[in-house]
Formats: structure tokens, sequence, C-alpha cells
């Protein structure tokens, strides 16, 4: 068995190596860093152990002995062992060490070098770190070392001196000193700077200047970690090359509320868009028991949600068992949930709430249906079917339970630019494990999540004119634009 020491990459998902999407499917552990890429464990087995040893600059982080002991302790084990980093393991990474580590313990190890955010960040900013005519060499530095310390591993002076783009990794916190250490060896205060923070990811910016005033205008522009700083002529072709365009979402924060299960499709398209997602899930699918009656006396099958039309299909043993009655998908979103499944409704409602389905089933002679849904759920198809005479039975397939939410989260969610509510389950949920969110703004995926939210004194700042994920993002779009 090997451990595997394994770059990936700066942030964009698209920049991660073959090789690391192939040890990550068939990884037992992965031990992973938090600046890895969103989506970077999507391809994980279901039953793999995913441990976060997460170091961002500055916050918490899982000491290097504790990751070391992990590392060693799921090797010696026999189980294959991915540790995961951002960008490079051996630029900045301690993949060294930990590599020193494995050969004194006689383990067999392989490393896969990753995209590093010093070349690659610059490189999303429209900055060469080489160029003909105007550099001709590169060094990649620390810039975590104080170089007020007389204890530096660095030599500022020869820094300052070398013939070439200096690229600065960690440095945000001392942007200042490192220019004017710069400055004091001899390069001109005129000198191009580039910052690039968060570079790959949707969200990336870029504030240049010179030596003589990045570090003032990266605090007004309030750049953060993680960041990378390039020092030299290259810098000033971010100018000429900045091809990189920010989403529309860009600098903004979206708490998205519905369950985890559901989530992530939902959070990887608002991060594609430049959002900054806080995932705060306060509510949690669970399956109910159900036996799935025979259908052929039914004239209709109505499905009420997404969730409902994916527990339908899992009580079925094929598609044969929904054969007999017509079948209702209350919108857009159950009926590709359906579809899914091989089954295309016969009946999907321009918009998806409970009246709109009664609507379009007006004319429809109806004696026996059959509602497949939540167990709690509103009463408006069912009493309006009842109304008209028809025989009604109502299979529950889940119901939405609080998930608790962690203080982290939860903070987050609160202080978010906006938090959106893709159910009014979610909004009851989410209200009573964060409280009334009353800062964000409010989007609402339609007029009953917005009644929801109404009933707990919230108003929703924009409604989806789509009651889909997707018309929800549109909603949350234009209401940024504006
Ligand atoms: N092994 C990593 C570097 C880890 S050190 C690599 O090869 O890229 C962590 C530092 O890398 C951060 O403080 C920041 O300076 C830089 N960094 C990592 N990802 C970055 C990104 N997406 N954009 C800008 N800087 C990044």
């Amino acid at each position: 068995m090997t451990a595997y020491l394994v770059g990936a990459g700066p942030g964009d998902a698209g920049l991660m190596t073959a090789r690391s999407l192939e040890l990550i499917a068939r990884a037992d552990v992965i031990l992973y860093d938090r600046l890895i890429p969103d989506g970077a464990l999507a391809g994980a087995r279901a039953d793999a152990e995913l441990i976060d040893v997460g170091k961002v600059g500055g916050g918490d982080q899982v000491p290097q002995d504790a990751t070391n002991g992990l590392l060693l302790r799921h090797a010696k084990a026999g189980r294959e062992v991915v540790r995961l980093k951002g960008g490079d393991p051996f630029v900045f990474g301690r993949g060294g060490e930990e590599a020193q580590l494995l050969r004194a313990a006689g383990l067999d190890f392989e490393v896969v070098p990753g995209v590093t955010a010093g070349v690659a960040a610059p490189a999303y900013a429209g900055i060469p770190v080489t160029q003909r005519g105007v550099s001709a060499a590169v060094a990649f530095v620390t810039g975590h070392e104080d170089p007020a310390k007389p204890d530096t591993l660095l030599d500022w002076p020869a820094l300052a001196a070398f013939p070439g783009t200096l690229v600065f990794y960690m440095g945000v916190r001392s942007l200042d000193r490192i220019a004017s250490q710069l400055v004091a060896g001899g390069r001109p205060d005129s000198q191009p700077v580039a910052v690039v923070q968060r570079g790959t990811f949707a969200d990336q910016r870029t504030v240049s200047g010179t030596l003589a005033d990045i570090a003032g205008r990266a605090a007004a522009a309030g750049v953060k970690a993680p960041a990378i700083t390039v020092v030299g002529d290259v810098a000033a072709l971010h100018e000429e090359l900045d091809w990189f365009a920010a989403g529309p979402l860009a600098g903004r924060t979206v708490a998205v509320t519905r369950a985890r299960a559901q989530a992530s499709p939902l959070a990887a398209r608002l991060r594609a868009l430049g959002a900054r997602v806080v995932e705060a899930p306060a509510i949690r699918i669970e399956p109910l028991e159900a036996m799935l009656p025979d259908l052929s006396g039914y004239d209709l099958l109505c499905v009420t949600s997404p969730n409902g039309a994916r527990r339908l299909l899992e009580c079925c043993r094929d598609a044969r068992d929904l054969r007999g009655p017509a079948i209702a998908a209350i919108g857009p979103g159950t009926a590709d949930a359906l579809r899914a499944g091989g089954i295309e409704p016969d009946v999907v409602p321009p918009r998806a709430v409970a009246e709109a389905l009664v609507e379009t089933l007006a004319d429809r002679p109806l004696s026996r249906v059959l509602i497949a849904r939540a167990e709690q759920a509103r009463d408006v198809l069912p009493d309006a079917l009842r109304a008209r005479g028809a025989e009604v039975e109502i299979l529950a397939l889940y119901r939405t339970v609080a998930e608790p939410l962690e203080d982290e989260a939860r903070a987050a969610a609160l202080s978010a630019d906006y938090v959106t509510f893709t159910s009014a389950s979610a909004v009851r949920f989410f209200v009573e494990a964060a409280g009334r969110p009353e800062g964000p703004r409010l989007v609402s995926i339609g007029p009953i999540t917005s009644d929801a939210l109404r009933e707990h004194g919230l108003e929703p700042h924009v409604e989806a004119a789509e009651h889909t994920p997707d018309g929800l993002i549109a909603a949350l779009l234009a209401a940024a634009a504006r």
C-alpha cells in the first residue's frame, strides 16, 4: 500500500490533474487541507473516510504532528491514503516533511504535483511570471517570515537584488514590510506589484500598484488570504492581458439552507457565478418506510416535490410499478426528478404550486387519486380534489427534520449578503436553528416559501418567477444586478 502526497491545484477544479482525480476516487482515507478546490472530493468513494486537517491562514488548524500521526496510522494500517493539499504538495506545502516521515517509517509513497498558486493565480490575472525581454527568472518566496525578525531564513538584500520576478506566498499581512525591505535593498519603489486574491476561484480579484503604494491599496481594497503577490515588471502586464471575467456574484456571500444532500448542485452553480457559498443546512430529508400500493386502481398519481419523486422511484422495483395512472408533477423540478428515473409526467403545471396543479387538472375526470409527498404538507391539493368528488389517498414518503447547525455555519449565514430558501420547511427550521436573519437579503423560491418567511415576520427581497433552483438563481442574479 502506498500513501499519496497529492496536489489539488489552486482552486479552479478544472486545474486538478487526471492522476489526482483517479487517486481521490480510489482512496480509503483522504486527509485534506481547507485550501482545495470546491467539489474536489466529489469523486471520493461514499465509504471513504474524509478528514479535514484544514489550515487556513492564521486560523485553526490541525497541528502538523496530529496530521503526521493520522497519515502514518492510516498508511501503516494498509489503507490507501491520499494526503490532499492545495496547489503543489512540495511548494510551501510541507509535503517534503511528510515524505521524509513516510520514508523514515519505511512506507512507500508517491508524489502527485499540482498546479501551484504562485504560477496559476498570476496566470489567471494575465501575468506571465516570466516574459521574454522583461523577466528571465522567477523566485517563489514565503511571505510568512516576519522580515523584522533577526532569525529570518530570508536574505532580504539578496531577494531585492534577485534579477527577476518575485512571487510571494502568504504575504498579505506583511505586505508593507515586504515592500519596504525590497525598496531598502534597492528595488525602485515604482516597480509594479500585483496581489491576486483567491486566484482561479470564480471570485478572484487583483489589486495592482507599485512597491510604494501596494500595501495601502491592498488594505483599502480589503485584500485577505489566500493571496499571491507578484513583484516585478511582469506585474504590469495585468492591465494588458487580464482575461479572467469574475462571475456576476463575485464578492457576494450566499447562504444555502436546503438539505445537505441537495445543496451541492445549487452551491456549485452559485460558486461558478462567483459567489462565496455558506452551506447552512437546517433541514434533512428522512425517508419513511412506504409500501407502494397497486396503482392500477388509480387514475392519477400526483408527485408534489423533487424529493417525493426521488423517494417514489426508490420505492419502485422498476418503472412498471408506476403503470396505470396518469402522472402529475407539481412543477418542472419534480418533472425532471421523475424523468431522471425514466418517467415522463403527463401533467406539469406552469407554476410549481398546488393551486396551479389543481387548475391544470380541472378538466380531467378523477375518481381515485394517490398523492406522493412529504408527511407534513399543505392540504390544498387533497382538499381541492376531494371537493371535486375524488377519493384521495396520501402516500407519505419522507419527512423533513431539523438538522443542527454548527456555530460557524450559523454565524456565516446570518452575516451573508443573501440567504436562499427553497422550501417553507427550510424557512421554519432555519429560523428555529439560527434565529431571524435580519441583515441578509432573503431569496425565496416561490410564494409558499415567501408566505413562510412572512409568518416569521421576514420579507423576501426577491421571489423566483420559476419555482426551481434555476429560477431562484435567476432571481438572485437580477437582484444582485440592481
Ligand atoms: N502548496 C500551495 C501553497 C500553500 S501555502 C501551492 O503550491 O499553491 C498557502 C499560500 O498559498 C496562501 O497563503 C497563498 O499565499 C497561496 N495560495 C494558495 N491558493 C491560492 C489561491 N487560490 N490564490 C492566491 N493564493 C493562493
